[in-house]
């Protein structure tokens, strides 16, 4: 699946980039047709304005033509070969003599250029520059920043002057840097890479449960059920062939067995319901802590578990079925994920603002805060090589959340990695 998703990825970038390309190369070619296109239109533009200005009374000049291929103006002869050439020359001398005689007028080259324009279907309003042969601006039709500016060839006017006229226009959108394309394909190639990113680990994890699931509670109560049965049957049969001094043993083992088969039926019992229902009736907190804890001491014998009431606690309202059990899978768990070679499990209960306050603290492993919210799910086990040797089916603390809900509580998680644990768990007074 990791495969695929990568595979995903990687093509979905390779077809963005491609279009980036794509898009880049579009417009630097229509930033191009653009330019030969304008460039042209003005060119016609200086042309159709020259030779209208002939028409200007005011405008009249001298120059000749001596023997059909001499063209003669003031003092300048130039050789021409075409009618052509003589066209030419002579608008480049009407230039110069609108020019010196300050009646050149942009304004009305810009009006036939800009009909020009409309008649190719550009309407986009250009600004004329009138530049000298040191590119700087003599004239121009109206202000306008340069920024962002398409401009188009200059066109050389002028015998005598050497000046070019260029025209500059609004880059169209399209024509903006792909820059902010880029910005956006990437903010929509992150957020689809997150989605699918977050879809993979979601179907990741329903396998996974589905694969845990398909155990199903049936196979554990076969798992649990089962061994415990047979334990109790040895266990009784040896108390009874034993010899008294192993008698006492036998029988601390064999109440245990049959606590912890209580405790497996009522655990297996509370994680099919979909809600608990809670019993309140008055407990010996004391008297339950130091059976959950002496059990335990006895059986983990390398551990060192205490437990703290605080001293006005006497009989707090709350149940004879789950309590304990939610004490031992606490202290359980502070003892089996744990690398210290004396576990330490301490107990505190207390209460604050209206609520019972258990709290269990442990110096084991920690627990990862990203994991906090998924180890109460029914069958999540953290993937860890420190956890790997450890058994356990992922529904202690599913079990522990489901009592909790059902007394209308809340639990927190302290962790820190490879110093310990501390769940604090509130179960409300009333
Ligand atoms: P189980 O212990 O049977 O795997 P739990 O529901 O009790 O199931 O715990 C779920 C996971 O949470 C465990 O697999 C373990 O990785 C982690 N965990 C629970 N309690 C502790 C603890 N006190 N310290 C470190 N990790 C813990």
């Amino acid at each position: 699946m990791k495969i695929i998703g990568g595979i995903s990825i990687f093509l979905l970038t390779a077809i963005m980039l491609l279009q980036v390309s794509w898009l880049n190369s579009m417009r630097n070619t229509k930033l191009h047709e653009f330019q030969e296109k304008s460039s042209s239109l003005l060119q016609r533009s200086i042309n159709d304005f020259l030779d209208a200005e002939f028409m200007y009374p005011q405008h009249t000049f001298s120059c000749s033509m001596l023997d059909n291929h001499i063209f003669h103006w003031k003092d300048t002869s130039v050789h021409i070969s075409s009618p052509t050439e003589f066209h030419f020359m002579l608008q480049q001398v009407l230039y110069d003599h609108l020019y010196k005689n300050q009646l050149l007028n942009l304004q009305r080259l810009d009006s036939i250029y800009k009909q020009q324009l409309s008649r190719q279907g550009i309407t986009d309003t250009p600004v004329l520059y009138l530049k000298n042969e040191i590119d700087e601006t003599i004239l121009q039709t109206h202000a306008q920043s340069t920024h962002r500016t398409v401009r188009t060839n200059p066109v050389k006017v002028g015998y005598e002057y050497k000046h070019t006229i260029v025209a500059l226009f609004h880059k169209p959108p399209f024509f903006h840097d792909t820059f902010w394309h880029l910005i956006l394909e990437f903010i929509f190639l992150g957020s689809f890479t997150g989605c699918l990113l977050w879809q993979l680990q979601m179907t990741k994890n329903k396998l996974q449960t589905a694969k845990i699931q398909s155990m199903g509670i049936a196979h554990l109560e076969h798992e649990l059920r089962k061994p415990l049965a047979t334990l109790i049957n040895i266990t009784h049969d040896w108390i009874i062939q034993e010899k008294p001094s192993d008698k006492k043993i036998l029988e601390l083992i064999h109440a245990r067995l049959l606590k912890i088969s209580d405790v497996t039926e009522m655990m297996l019992f509370a994680l099919k319901q979909d809600e608990l229902k809670i019993e309140r009736t008055p407990i010996d907190i004391r008297q339950e802590l130091e059976t959950t804890v002496s059990m335990f001491r006895l059986l983990k014998k390398h551990a060192r578990i205490d437990y703290q009431i605080r001293e006005d606690i006497n009989q707090p309202l709350l149940d004879n079925v789950y309590f304990s059990c939610v004490v031992a899978n606490l202290i359980d768990n502070g003892i089996k994920y744990n690398k210290n070679p004396k576990p330490e499990v301490r107990i505190y209960f207390e209460k604050e603002a209206g609520n019972w306050i258990l709290r269990v603290e442990d110096n084991g492993i920690g627990i990862p805060s990203k994991a906090f919210n998924r180890i109460f799910r029914q069958f999540y086990r953290i993937e860890d090589k420190r956890t790997y040797s450890k058994t356990g089916f992922g529904l202690g603390l599913a079990f522990i959340k489901k009592v909790t809900d059902a007394y209308k509580g809340s639990i927190t998680i302290k962790s820190i990695q490879e110093q310990g644990t501390v769940f604090t768990i509130k179960f409300p007074c009333i």
